[in-house]
């Protein structure tokens, strides 16, 4: 009988601009997922951002308490047999602390340094994996870095980076997910509409990631995304208009009209509100987040896509550390797969040695 994959990858980091307490946003509720996930034998994988890391490292005073934790945390999760993966977010580079807070640029060009600079890349990914190989392996002698999530997703363009990984002994990206966009945003362009599969891991075209090239030795993991619903997409589209307002009004007064039952209720605003705010579109889908997500409809979501296998087949969600606040879901989400016949959870790097 065929069997799904489960993986489970957390981005384990704090925001993307500097803010946040390591100790808060990382450390805590990964003890919490650790010891939920210990209960039931599921193993996660953690994608390190270790640009965070080495710029405390800078600061060996200010940050001694949280560098302890940091090392700590790994150091357990690989002796429970979770699996640590690396993770880059560039804009650290230059990030000086300051009265307090972290300064850096925080631009579509520093988060797309490690796509446009082989050099840097190369060295970026040899020191974190470095890093990673000669604190871990003590913990876990078969213990290796070989999977790789892009800061922001950005994998494009992909010439540089999908090198820089390969000539690290990194043969796993897991950063594409299905039908995302960005264009002209202060985050950065990248187009992963014409990706193939929303699960199915393939070989990736190093010029372009989002395409599959079967000579290539990187296997693409791509992040689990879901096709929205009708009426989110058609309001999603709606959003990317001038006039949203009237828009909005005349899209739901439509939707209404066609007698699909929605109603614009504070409730329903603030949906609308989140969605004009997003930095960018999934274009018709959305990433199935596990540490916010219920766990009934996580449930629903993987068996329902499970008919289509008939082969084993990997499923990499995604989840962040600071996200992680519903602990009672995760424990029921387990709960539920602890149950059922034909999946299990994995580890990223188990993976990748299965499918590669
Ligand atoms: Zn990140």
């Amino acid at each position: 009988m065929r069997n799904i994959d489960i993986i489970l990858t957390v981005d384990y980091e704090i925001h993307g601009n500097g803010k946040g307490k390591f100790e808060d946003f990382c450390y805590r509720p990964t003890e919490m997922m650790l010891d939920i996930a210990n209960k039931f034998n599921a193993k996660i994988t953690f994608m390190v951002e270790m640009e965070h890391y080495f710029a405390m490292k800078k600061q060996p005073k200010i940050f001694k308490d949280d560098i302890t934790l940091f090392e700590k945390q790994l150091t357990r999760a690989i002796s429970e047999g979770h699996d640590v993966q690396l993770h880059l977010h560039p804009q650290w580079l230059n990030a000086i602390y300051k009265d307090g807070i972290w300064k850096f640029p925080y631009t579509a060009k520093e988060i797309a340094l490690l796509c446009n600079d082989y050099k840097l890349a190369y060295d970026r990914v040899k020191k974190a994996k470095n890093w990673l190989e000669n604190n871990l392996k003590i913990i876990d002698i078969n213990y290796e870095c070989i999977g790789f999530r892009a800061g922001y997703f950005q994998m494009q363009p992909s010439f540089n980076i999908t090198r820089a990984l390969l000539d690290n002994g990194i043969i796993c990206d897991t950063s594409v997910a299905k039908g995302m966009y960005r264009n002209n945003d202060s985050v950065g362009k990248i187009d992963y509409r014409s990706v193939n599969s929303e699960f199915y891991p393939y070989r990736a075209l190093l010029d372009d990631v989002s395409k599959e090239d079967k000579s290539s030795s990187l296997i693409e993991m791509p992040i689990f995304t879901l096709r929205v619903n009708k009426i989110i997409r058609k309001l999603k589209k709606t959003l990317n208009i001038k006039d949203k307002t009237h828009k909005i009004s005349y899209t739901v007064s439509k939707i209404q009209r066609s007698k699909v039952p929605l109603q614009v209720n504070p409730a329903g605003k603030k949906v609308i509100n989140k969605l004009m705010n997003k930095r960018w579109d999934f274009h018709g889908y959305q990433y199935v987040d596990f540490c916010i997500g219920y766990p009934h409809k996580m449930i629903k979501v993987i068996t329902k896509i499970a008919k289509k296998f008939d082969q084993d087949s990997p499923i990499v969600f995604m989840g962040h550390s600071k996200d992680f606040i519903f602990a009672n879901h995760f424990r029921m989400f387990l709960e539920q797969i602890e149950v059922r016949t034909g999946y299990s959870i994995k580890t990223l790097r188990s993976a990748i040695r299965k499918y590669y």
